[in-house]
């Protein structure tokens, strides 16, 4: 069965998509712990990260590293932090995080609450920057 963000690839299930090429896709987290977390994955279905071969994974970080570019450029932030996690979706994904300080990467505290219309806002302004 496809992963929900295979199914997110699909256009099956809505996102707010921060930019896309052949083989990798990035969208806004939608339990956001700062503005503008955003996850970018492989389209190919992997679930652990550390099992994408080497060129691709290589390949994978340069991706993110274009989206942290636009997210420093759209976001107000220090910094992007990166994080790699998958212990509840088995699909790999690396959580890219504009951070100002360390408890921003702080996975545990309470959530972010953001409408619709303000995750749309955010990810057009990265969607924008992204070269
Ligand atoms: P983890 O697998 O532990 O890295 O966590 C999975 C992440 O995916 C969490 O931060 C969730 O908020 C996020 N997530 C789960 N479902 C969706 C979805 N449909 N759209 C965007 N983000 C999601």
């Amino acid at each position: 069965m496809a992963t929900i963000f295979s199914r997110i690839v699909a256009g099956e299930i809505p996102c707010h998509k921060v930019a896309e090429n052949d083989e990798f896709f990035a969208f806004l987290d939608i339990n956001p712990v700062a503005a503008g977390h955003t996850l970018v994955i492989p389209k190919k279905e992997v679930d652990y990260i550390f099992d994408i071969d080497d060129a691709e994974l290589g390949r994978m970080m340069t991706f993110a590293k274009r989206v942290a570019k636009a997210q420093e450029k759209a976001i107000a932030c220090k910094r992007v932090g990166i994080a790699v996690m998958g212990l509840e979706v088995p699909h790999a994904h690396i959580h890219l995080i504009p951070i100002t300080k360390e408890s921003d990467m702080y996975f545990g505290r309470k959530k972010l609450e953001m409408s619709q219309d303000e995750l749309a806002s955010i990810a057009a302004k990265i969607r924008e920057k992204f070269e």
